[in-house]
């Protein structure tokens, strides 16, 4: 390496997802800081190129389209004539443009930042090759995100296939489409061509729909999703071949059965991996676990003293509020100085299908493990059984909470059922607070008759667990 073209800076970040997220308050605290910021796609990061971003502005007009659907029952006579598929999709492209665009200017701006559109690569510790140029710093912030990861299937390279990358690219509604992979990604986008009028087929390995889910909330969201489309779980893709009118056949095996699923389209939504293999974060003397996601300690710095890593690099949540969060943990550890401990004890996320899906903290299983059944006590409300659930005559959809008994500490909470992501961030702030237990929610007055009622309700109505799996088994639901 020849040491005149060694660029120096005082940060490098790779990424331009969450790892822009304090390039202003740094350079607010040190105004005199050169910053390279490296990224081999465009601005923005995945969840504005393609992940977050795109997916909902598709979802929502399914999400409309669904709930014309249910006109009918109140007295509404509606016809859905016409579907323009080429115009939600051309309009999520140009707003999607608009957002990378500004990002690309505000980046190629600042007289502060250097900005690099191209593939970092360690050469050594602390030193990067980006495009033709090496690059170095003491401090480099890791946040190069995740990837589609493809599962080795006889055919399927062949036949050809797309992703969650690749499908916003999409000029012509598949007339049938098979989704590999029975997780959040699938049931989103699922819900998606299932309304735009695809028919619609998902492959789960795993027996359980939506596996991160309490049983019971898969349960019944397969069982309502399959409303729409078809859900085929605990069936492993063996092999794609193409018919002889061009079309894919898919093939499947599970319990004992084979399946074939003839189809125009494939998705492949099997799961997400680390980028490692392009940034060699070896090289630069960064540990990754066996998966390839990079190691951080609790102040998510990796192995590496200097170098940090947060948002799905480091392969813990891959959420967009979770490298939110995260970089506000490394700001302050990184720039401040500060010894902050990251804290997962309270992780929402949600699921934006028909019905919608949200959850934070533990799941009964977990908190069963640590608490034990005589320390648990679980808070079930159905939405009908509000005033606003009924009017929406809405059925089965519920709020699950999940208390220790001893301290009344909220461990966490499940929901299934229309705003489910809204509806559970009043539980998300209680698990922040310092007692984290439910008296504000209890005592707070609710709007009525609001669906937040259901959520208060949850926690009136707190039973030891074998109460709950008795009701659960009346609803069909265990
Ligand atoms: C279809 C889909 C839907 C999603 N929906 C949601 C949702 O609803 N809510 C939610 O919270 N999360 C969602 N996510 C997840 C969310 O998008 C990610 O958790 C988030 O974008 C991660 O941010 P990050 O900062 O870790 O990485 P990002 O900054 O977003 O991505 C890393 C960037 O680094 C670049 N890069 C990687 N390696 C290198 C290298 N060696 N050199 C140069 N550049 C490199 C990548 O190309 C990428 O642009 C979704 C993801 C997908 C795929």
């Amino acid at each position: 390496m020849k040491k005149y073209n060694l660029k120096k800076y005082d940060l490098i970040v790779i990424g331009t997802g969450s790892g822009m997220n304090y390039i202003g308050s740094i350079l607010e605290e040190n105004p005199d800081f050169k910053i390279a910021v490296i990224d081999k796609d465009e601005p923005g990061g995945i969840c504005l190129t393609r992940g977050c971003i795109p997916s909902k502005l598709l979802l929502y007009p399914a999400e409309l389209i669904r709930t014309i659907g249910t006109a009918q029952k109140f007295g509404i006579d509606v016809e859905l004539k016409n579907v323009d598929f080429n115009y939600i999709m051309e309009r999520m492209r140009s707003l999607i443009s608009e957002d990378i665009g500004s990002i690309r200017i505000g980046l190629s701006s600042d007289p502060n930042v250097d900005y690099y559109h191209d593939v970092a690569e360690f050469v050594s510790a602390y030193t990067m090759k980006v495009g033709d140029k090496t690059i170095t710093s003491k401090m480099i912030f890791l946040c190069t995100g995740s990837k589609t990861i493809i599962p080795k299937i006889k055919g399927l390279e062949e036949a050809g296939y797309l992703t969650s990358d690749t499908i916003l690219e999409m000029a012509k509604l598949p007339a049938s489409i098979a989704i590999i992979g029975g997780g959040y990604i699938a049931a989103e986008y699922g819900h998606f061509f299932s309304s735009m009028g695809s028919k619609v087929t998902i492959i789960g390995r795993n027996k359980q729909y939506i596996p991160e889910e309490e049983p019971e909330i898969s349960m019944l969201a397969k069982r309502d999703m399959s409303g729409f489309m078809d859900i085929v779980t605990g069936y492993e893709v063996e092999e794609v071949q193409t018919t002889a009118v061009g079309k894919k056949k898919v093939t499947a095996r599970g319990e004992g059965n084979k399946v074939d699923f003839i189809v125009d389209e494939i998705l492949v939504a099997s799961g997400r991996g680390p980028t490692h293999d392009i940034l060699h974060p070896e090289i630069g003397g960064i540990e990754t676990d066996a998966k390839g996601w990079i190691v951080v300690n609790e102040y998510l710095e990796t192995t590496q003293p200097g170098v940090w890593a947060f948002g799905d690099a480091n392969g813990k949540y891959l959420f967009k509020h979770v490298a939110n969060f995260e970089s506000r943990v490394v700001f302050n550890n990184a720039i401040m100085k500060k010894k902050i401990k990251i804290d997962y004890h309270a992780v929402p996320y949600a699921v934006f299908s028909y019905p919608e899906i949200a959850s934070v903290g533990m799941g009964e299983k977990e908190a069963l493990e640590k608490y034990g059944q005589t320390n648990l006590l679980i808070g079930f409300q159905k939405y009908e059984d509000t005033a606003k659930g009924h009017a929406m005559d809405v059925k089965d959809y519920f709020v699950k909470v999940i208390l220790e008994n001893n301290t009344r500490r909220i461990l966490g909470a499940h929901i299934i059922g229309p705003y489910a992501s809204i509806l559970i961030q009043e539980v998300v702030n209680l698990m922040y607070t310092e007692q984290e237990n439910p008296d504000p929610i209890i005592q707070g007055m609710h709007i009525h008759p609001a669906l937040s009622e259901v959520v208060q309700k949850a926690f009136y109505s707190l039973v030891p667990p074998e109460h709950y799996h008795h009701l659960l088994g009346h609803m069909g639901l265990e």
